[in-house]
């Protein structure tokens, strides 16, 4: 664990809010007197982002166990909650700096955060939200000892509307246009409750973020149910009945897959171009439940995971992530740690997996190479 804590990383998964420390979230919640409704919100005896295990008091084995199981529906309740909190300027710099902090402490050498753009009151509305982030990847950029590259990639809650996704749309386009944030916004993502929401409505403005140099994401596979049929109202009723989202998903060609977990499995064969495939191994176990036989323990749960064998096997292009760490339990090094468990992988493997990965970031590719060197270099050190 503490070999894997030390290799330069690279996060391409990772939504801002659930990031926030549960410790940052009991405050705020006491400071603006709100009562955290869902349950899952109890405060536990390891908080703010496991100090505990960067400074290496912490039982390795204890790591591979998931105490707090996580289903869907319970991490889509906790997503509620956590703006009921962050709804300020200052509490969106606090957890936005919190997060930088914590990936730069597992040695995140290249970070792509994401986030919904939210209007959080009336002094906060979707512009400067970003441009609030933006300037905290700033400072943190230029002051921080431990050098990370940041970037921003604007996501889109399915679960919301059309014109939502449009606005947000317009932002990260006009953000790009900027020459202060043009190379910071390189990407969009389309997440939120897979369950909710419809891929049809939303592709023409993806594709139009994509016209405008913009990479995308998304989300794709995680419910086993894919076919949203049902829930069409805007697209051709004929063709929607034969067409699972999924398959209209991987038909759009994005540039990277979210999840990805209940894809047919002819598609990771008939590629020309493989699609790179972010996956988050803790995420992956507690929303599919996989660990509720096997009492709880995460490695033995995330043997049962879908693709991961397969993908590991065939050398898929994979992007280790962590999605939520403050909603998870995790950190980027627990990640690669089950992974290395699970799957009996060595090190070099791993290590070769992160290094693969900068492939699939969405920087430029000046910037893509200076850190793949980087990494390289780092990497032959450690080994
Ligand atoms: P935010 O965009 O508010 O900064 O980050 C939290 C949001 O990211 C959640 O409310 C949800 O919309 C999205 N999100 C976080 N984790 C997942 C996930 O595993 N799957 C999907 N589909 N969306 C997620």
């Amino acid at each position: 664990y503490f070999f894997l804590q030390k290799i330069p990383k690279v996060e391409l998964h990772a939504h801002l809010n659930g990031c926030i420390r549960p410790g940052t979230l009991f405050a705020l919640a006491e400071e603006k007197c709100v009562t955290l409704s869902s349950h899952h919100f109890q405060p536990t005896k390891k908080n703010d982002n496991d100090q505990t295990l960067i400074q290496g008091d912490d039982d390795e084995d204890a790591l591979l166990y998931n105490v707090q199981p996580r289903s869907l529906q319970d991490c889509f309740d906790m997503f509620a909650e956590i703006p009921r909190c962050v709804n300020d300027v200052d509490s969106l710099r606090r957890i936005t700096l919190e997060a930088l902090h914590d990936f730069a402490a597992h040695n995140v050498v290249y970070l792509e955060l994401r986030t919904t753009p939210k209007v959080l009151n009336a002094e906060c509305d979707k512009r400067t939200y970003l441009e609030t982030v933006l300037g905290v990847m700033n400072e943190f950029e230029q002051s921080y000892t431990r050098s990370m590259t940041c970037r921003l990639i604007v996501a889109i809650d399915r679960s919301l509307s059309e014109e939502e996704a449009c606005e947000n749309v317009d932002l990260a386009i006009a953000f790009r246009k900027s020459t202060l944030s043009a190379d910071r916004i390189v990407g969009m993502d389309l997440g939120g409750n897979p369950t909710r929401g419809d891929f049809h409505c939303f592709r023409p403005h993806l594709e139009r973020a994509r016209q405008a140099g913009l990479r995308i994401t998304l989300h794709c596979g995680e419910v086993a149910d894919c076919d949203m049929t049902s829930n069409i109202t805007h697209a051709d009723e004929t063709s929607c009945s034969t067409y699972s989202e999924v398959q209209a998903m991987l038909d759009f060609h994005p540039d990277r897959l979210g999840h990805a977990l209940f894809v047919p499995n002819t598609f990771w064969s008939s590629q020309e171009r493989r699609i790179p495939v972010e996956t988050c191994p803790t995420s992956n176990v507690m929303t599919l439940e996989l660990a509720q036989h096997v009492r709880g323990h995460l490695m033995e749960g995330l043997q049962q995971h879908p693709q991961l064998r397969e993908w590991l096997d065939t050398q898929y292009p994979l992007a280790i992530g962590t999605d939520d760490p403050g909603v998870f339990d995790t950190n980027p090094t627990k990640e690669l740690w089950l992974l290395c468990r699970a799957f009996d992988l060595n090190v070099s493997i791993i290590c070769r997996l992160v290094e693969q990965s900068m492939e699939y970031a969405f920087c430029d590719e000046a910037t893509k190479r200076r850190l793949q060197e980087d990494i390289h270099e780092e990497m032959l050190l450690l080994l």
